[in-house]
């Protein structure tokens, strides 16, 4: 199942929870706008190439589209749509004025020169430019593309307001480099609070780029034990759970990677171990048996075919989409709570907000000011979600889904 129809059915079940009115769901099955390019690429040695390139603007009900953009291979209209609509999902739970959408280049980075990638990176903005802007679409970092990358969008766009992640030189915010990671430990800490959860915990991360190595950095500082972690090309687990020093596996990382473009410092370079302590597979590292486990690399890595394997006591969400619809069940069945993305990696786009807030006020926050409205939003919106899991005796993923149908609903009427 790709992922846009999988989200869609997790909606429908949040929708059929509180008599969802038909017609508006109907509204929110499909996307408001679906752009595809052709983007041409003079390489550097005088060939032309031609690029897919992807924006889909799913809603904008809440305020303008707002999401990510995807360097990555298998990059396809399905996966940018049901991005794009997680998109609109997470921005009305953690209620941020911004409404969803995604987009994406079909190319591996890894196979382009910097300058090259500079190049289709402006030919996509071009491209783009007549349908994007400040009030109108907002697209930011995701797999594959860094500050750098979002620095080439505002310069040839022409205004730092269009697009958020970019560097501090350039308009870029305080503390949205590791957003992501560490909205996920203010939303992770409640949980262990609410569930009264005795630390140290023990944690396997899949995925070390900008989410994933900085959830294990926070994690790591603040008494978890992250006994595995991996990229693209495998894992390494530390079998004893003393938990690895992170600062030492992020060096450790930085010195064996490949990094083959400016893109990929610290973020999509592959890791060798040096340590005793194994190396395993990808799926190996899903099936540990540790008390959490984060999913933060791409989508679709937990379903019927394995979800029965499992062991942790709880599965984070950091990646969008890494636990498909049949998973859910399963794992429910076995009692293993799903925190949702939409919740748990929302911080990214929260201080993507902020960043867009203080471009349009031309405004400058500290790091501690940041870093306190960041907890405070990921406070609320644990909280709402809670709620709603609690009353409702439905999963966290149906909650958060219900949460945001409800602030969707109020556009709806004055809309229709
Ligand atoms: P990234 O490009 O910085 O890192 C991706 C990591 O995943 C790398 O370590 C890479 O080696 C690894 N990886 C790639 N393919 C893999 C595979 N098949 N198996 C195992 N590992 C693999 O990307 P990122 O920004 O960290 O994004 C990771 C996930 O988090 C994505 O699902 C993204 O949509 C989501 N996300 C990102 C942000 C953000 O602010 N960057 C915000 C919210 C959600």
């Amino acid at each position: 199942m790709n992922l846009f129809n999988n989200v869609l059915k997790q909606l429908k079940l949040a929708a059929d929870v509180i008599k969802f009115d038909q017609s508006k769901f109907k509204l929110l099955s499909y996307p408001q706008r679906i752009i595809e390019l052709n983007l041409p690429l003079k390489k550097d040695d005088g060939k032309i190439e031609i690029f897919k390139g992807y924006r889909v603007q799913y809603n904008n009900w809440l305020g303008p589209y707002k999401g990510g953009l995807r360097f990555h291979e298998k990059v396809d209209m399905d996966e940018v749509a049901g991005l794009a609509f997680l998109m609109m999902i997470k921005n009305a739970i953690v209620n941020v004025p911004f409404g969803g959408g995604k987009g994406g280049i079909q190319l591996d980075p890894k196979k382009l020169t910097e300058k090259e990638l500079e190049r289709v990176t402006r030919e996509f903005t071009r491209q783009l430019k007549l349908n994007i802007g400040p009030t109108v679409d907002i697209p930011a970092p995701d797999v594959n593309t860094n500050s750098k990358i979002m620095d080439w969008i505002a310069d040839e766009y022409g205004s730092q307001a269009v697009v958020t992640g970019k560097s501090i030189n350039n308009g870029g915010s305080q503390v949205r480099e590791e957003a992501t990671g560490l909205g996920g430990f203010f939303i992770l800490e409640q949980l262990v609070n609410r569930l009264s959860l005795k630390k140290p915990l023990t944690v396997a991360i899949q995925g070390f780029g900008n989410v994933g190595s900085n959830i294990a950095r926070i994690l790591y500082k603040n008494g978890y034990r992250v006994v595995a972690v991996s990229d693209v090309k495998g894992a390494i687990y530390d079998y004893e759970h003393a938990g690895f020093n992170i600062d030492l596996v992020k060096k450790c990382k930085e010195e064996k990677g490949f990094l083959s473009g400016c893109y990929c410092i610290g973020s999509v370079c592959d890791m060798a171990s040096k340590y005793k302590d194994g190396i395993i597979t990808n799926d190996q590292l899903l099936e540990l048996p540790v008390d959490i486990l984060i999913p933060a690399a791409l989508e679709n890595v937990v379903t019927k075919k394995n979800a029965a394997r499992f062991k942790s006591k709880i599965i984070f969400e950091m990646a969008n989409g890494p636990v498909n619809i049949d998973a859910d069940k399963i794992l429910k069945e076995k009692g293993i709570l799903v925190v949702p993305d939409v919740l748990a990696n929302s911080g990214g786009v929260t201080v993507s907000y902020f960043e867009w807030f203080q471009n349009m006020n031309n405004e400058s926050w500290s790091k501690e000011k940041v870093e306190g409205k960041l907890k405070e939003k990921m406070e609320s919106a644990f909280e709402e979600v809670w709620k709603i899991h609690k009353k409702e005796k439905v999963s966290l993923r149906i909650a958060a889904y219900i949460l945001a149908l409800k602030r969707l609903t109020k556009m709806a009427e004055l809309k229709f």
